[in-house]
């Protein structure tokens, strides 16, 4: 069994942004930019769009954290949008989601310029995605798809079962898996609530990801001996021994899990980590998209 090590491959990645910024520097190009939104206080986004302006700082991108109050209407929400989008100086820009039930999310998503879309949450960014076009993928499942060519994991021709079908991970992940490039050439299946003999089903993958967000949701028994298991899912459980509170546990159980896999992604250290290096991607991505 190999743990793919989440944290460390983001480290690589960042490392050859770095290198990537230095010589645009060098060249005298245009430094990338990514402006961060956020609206209101909750502690979850606060953490993770700290994270990703710590990281732009940390490979030398330029970012601007731009912060509302719960307040703010949906209409203003959208001016600042149109701002961005007109804005030469960013590249790239991301909407920290979710926002409050006020302001309609699929508004601000369709209002973003999908050439400055940097989540890839936009539906010609998806649209790109499914058709193969040139575009930005979604971090996440980007993030998956970096993890897996990175460890030179076979997918080709292989059974995936993608458990969980939002629109961020577990959609987009079971698309890219199924087209024909490589990582991809998956036969996939798509699982959710509604899915019946999941147990079964799991069970007969040779690709397993999880992105549920039950803890410890996928047992022994639903893990084929040799298979890869990608744990996208986490949740915060009470944990009194840890200053924090809480512990990270991921969708999958992992301590007789493990074992069984050829390769599987720890919780935390796997995926979550890649999160922040696709979207770091995107950005400098969004530079060649943007002929800049
Ligand atoms: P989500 O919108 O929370 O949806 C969960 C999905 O799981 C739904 O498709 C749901 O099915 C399915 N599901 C729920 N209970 C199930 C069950 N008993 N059997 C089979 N399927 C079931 O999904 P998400 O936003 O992708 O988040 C999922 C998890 O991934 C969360 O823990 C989140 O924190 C984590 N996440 C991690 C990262 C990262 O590591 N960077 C990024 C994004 C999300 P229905 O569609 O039928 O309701």
């Amino acid at each position: 069994m190999q743990i793919i090590n989440g944290k460390e491959t983001a480290l690589e990645i960042r490392k050859e942004l770095a290198e990537a910024v230095a010589s645009r520097k060098a060249a005298g190009k245009k430094i990338p930019h990514l402006a961060a939104v956020l609206v209101g206080n909750d502690g979850g986004s606060m953490t993770y769009v700290g994270a990703k302006v710590k990281a732009c700082e940390e490979i030398g991108f330029e970012s601007t954290l731009i912060r509302f109050e719960d307040s703010i209407t949906e209409e203003e929400l959208l001016n600042k949008v149109n701002e961005l989008n007109l804005d030469n100086e960013i590249d790239g820009f991301i909407v920290q989601l979710p926002l409050p039930a006020h302001i309609d999310e699929k508004k601000i998503t369709l209002a973003i310029d999908p050439k400055k879309d940097v989540d890839g949450f936009h539906p010609e960014n998806l649209g790109n995605m499914v058709l193969d076009l040139p575009g930005f993928l979604p971090a996440t499942p980007a993030g998956i798809i970096e993890l897996l060519r990175r460890y030179n994991i076979e997918t080709s021709g292989k059974n995936c079962v993608v458990v969980g079908r939002s629109h961020i991970v577990g959609m987009p992940v079971s698309i890219m898996l199924g087209r024909n490039t490589n990582p991809g050439n998956c036969t996939v299946t798509l699982a959710h609530s509604r899915t019946q003999n999941l147990e079964e089903l799991c069970a007969s993958a040779d690709i397993l990801i999880a992105a549920i967000g039950k803890p410890l949701f996928i047992k022994e028994n639903m893990v084929k001996e040799g298979a890869v298991v990608i744990v996208v899912g986490t949740t915060r459980v009470p944990d009194a021994s840890k200053k924090s509170g809480f512990r990270l546990r991921g969708d999958v159980d992992y301590d007789n899990v493990a074992e069984k896999c050829s390769f599987i992604t720890p919780v935390p250290g796997g995926v979550g980590p890649m999160t922040i290096a696709s979207l770091m991607m995107n950005t400098l991505r969004a530079m060649e998209l943007n002929g800049k």
